[in-house]
């Protein structure tokens, strides 16, 4: 089972493929459109028209590709992500009062308590555990 870290990076990947398969049919659409007319009609009312509704850009199709994207993106976001993963796989950027801010996205990151292994802590909130129970 892949972790949260590598699901999200099989998301964008998904992602990117979703945007070719639209940049390729718009391009093949542009095509026949323009140099072979003659074929056009037909070419956009079946495949042209089905691929374009299987991505989404239509409002024609049960469940298209934009439909199964957006219910990954759901799950992810309500997938948490463990320490030891993002130890591992995510980009450290920070540290401070003994937690650490790993970047988990291009434009997201998260802080973990290097002591505890606690994930997603506040750094300038965040009571280390064992201290705790020294002072006890
Ligand atoms: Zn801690």
């Amino acid at each position: 089972m892949s972790t949260k870290y590598q699901k999200t990076e099989s998301f964008n990947r998904l992602i990117e493929i979703n945007e070719e398969i639209e940049n390729l049919v718009s391009e093949a659409d542009r095509i026949i459109r323009n140099d072979f007319k003659f074929e056009y009609n037909r070419a956009s009312s079946y495949w042209i028209g089905h691929i374009n509704s299987a991505l989404g850009l239509n409002d024609r199709a049960i469940c298209s590709m934009d439909n199964s994207i957006n219910s990954i993106k759901k799950y992810l976001d309500e997938e948490e992500y463990t320490y030891s993963e993002l130890v591992e796989f995510a980009i450290w950027l920070e540290s401070r009062n003994g937690c650490s801010r790993y970047a988990t996205d291009y434009e997201e990151s998260i802080w973990v308590c290097d002591q505890c292994e606690e994930v997603d802590v506040d750094p300038d909130e965040h009571d280390h555990e064992d201290e705790d129970e020294w002072e006890d």
